[in-house]
């Protein structure tokens, strides 16, 4: 297949960033080519496949059952002790999906191709093309070719392990002490009580600085995964492999249908996130919730914001650093400023020991703690409320308290 040599706007990844960009800007009537290293949209999947429903109604788009595959309204939290706390999101509004993620990338696409755009598989963006200090284009690797394509603002997609903003000069490399390390199985035949309740396990022992996860995707399949600290010593895969086997009376007639394994970031995004004809959308960005990793709506409400600016400023023929500023601005207002409250968050997170943690699950079962506080605490809220409710729990609870305050 060939493809025109010039574009309005070439976006760098099809994920969830760039399928949403694709669509956002050939509303704006852009000319967009989409690039993918990937032979296909959609697989592999890096991700436990929660999205809330909020994200999904994004744009006016309402669940589809080809990937909708299990709804979601409760979230069960399980202390290193053992006990379970389980908290009713639905009276909050706070529900969300377990999706296929595949489907729902290749629909998007299509969605994006309907549009107007057209997308490139199988072809690796190998660097930009700069005119002046202005990204301009892409250098392109293939079918064993090497091509430059031109634009007039280049939208990096590409994902977590972006190289494209690099490409571009901006700053984008991340310490491993921001990086969690995932690993998941997808399982067939695992028992589960409830299909709409995500379960999260707890404890140093099960996982460093994360948490194990079983998404449900229906009856009997789930998406049992794993995130930790990217600096420990031992593997993701193995931490899972204990818990799994620890947990062998549940799992011993399920069996794993998929593997997948990723880096998220859990850290700040990058400082700039936009340069003279460029502009980084997504996991290229950092745009994660940093407390529970989860990327794929943030990639969404940033992409609709790049693609408003974005196109704005290609009308105007000015793809300048400055006329592409308000996208960055713009995004910390909607999104940047709860993500650095949510970090401060995950740093209070990060010191709880497991006698600490076991404590709170006792507070919430003497109904001295409302257990809807920890979603809060996932919105970066809630903090103050919480240490002032340890301060009357017990002398245990507020020297506890007073030590995070601090
Ligand atoms: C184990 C794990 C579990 C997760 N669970 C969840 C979850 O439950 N919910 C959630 O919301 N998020 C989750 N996430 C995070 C989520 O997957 C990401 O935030 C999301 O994929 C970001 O979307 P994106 O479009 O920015 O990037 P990506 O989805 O990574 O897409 C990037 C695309 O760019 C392409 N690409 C990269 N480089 C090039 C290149 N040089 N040339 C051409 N193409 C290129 C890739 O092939 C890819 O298609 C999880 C992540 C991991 C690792």
């Amino acid at each position: 297949m060939t493809y025109a040599p010039e574009w309005d706007v070439i976006i760098v990844g099809g994920g969830p960033a760039g399928n949403k960009a694709a669509q956002e800007f050939a509303k704006k009537k852009m000319s967009v080519l989409v690039i993918d290293r990937k032979a296909q949209i959609g697989p592999p999947k890096r991700c436990g496949e929660g999205l809330s429903t909020r994200w999904i109604k994004l744009g006016g788009q309402e669940p589809h059952p080809r990937w909708a595959l299990q709804e979601i309204t409760s979230t069960m939290l399980i202390a290193p002790n053992g006990k379970k706390i389980k908290i009713d999101t639905s009276k909050t509004g706070q529900t969300g999906y377990i999706i296929e993620r595949s489907q729902w990338e290749k629909m998007e696409a299509g969605r994006a191709i309907r549009l107007g755009a057209k997308y490139m598989l199988k072809a690796l963006v190998t660097g930009v093309i700069k005119d002046g200090g202005r990204v301009t284009g892409v250098k392109v690797s293939r079918e064993g070719n090497e091509e430059e394509y031109r634009c007039k603002l280049l939208i990096a997609c590409d994902g977590v392990d972006s190289m494209v903003g690099r490409y571009a000069g901006l700053h984008t490399a991340m310490p491993l002490t921001e990086c969690d390390s995932g690993y998941q199985y997808e399982m067939a035949n695992v028992p589960i009580d409830d299909p709409k309740c995500m379960e999260l396990y707890f404890g140093k022992d099960v996982a460093p600085r994360g948490y194990v996860w079983v998404f449900p995707k229906g009856k009997d399949v789930a998406n049992v995964g794993i995130g930790i600290a990217g600096t420990d010593g031992e593997t993701a895969k193995s931490y899972l492999d204990r818990w799994l086997e620890k947990h062998g009376d549940r799992f011993s007639k399920a069996s794993v249908t998929e593997i997948n394994a990723g880096v998220i970031p859990i850290t700040k995004p990058v400082d700039e996130f936009v340069g003279d004809g460029i502009m980084l959308v997504g996991d290229s960005a950092r745009m994660v919730n940093p407390i529970h990793g989860g990327g794929m709506g943030a990639a969404l409400e940033a992409a609709a914001i790049a693609a408003k600016v974005g196109a704005r400023a290609v009308k105007a023929g000015d793809t300048s650093k400055k006329a592409l500023k308000p996208y960055h601005d713009k995004w910390n207002k909607v999104r940047g400023e709860e993500f650095a409250r949510i970090l401060r968050v995950r740093h209070f997170v990060e010191k709880l020991d497991d006698e600490q943690f076991n404590l709170f699950v006792d507070l919430v079962e003497q109904k001295k703690l409302d257990p809807r506080l920890f979603v809060e605490l996932g919105h970066g809220r809630g903090l103050v409320d919480i240490a002032k409710i340890l301060v009357k729990a017990s002398p245990a609870a507020a020297k506890f308290a007073m030590s995070f305050i601090k």
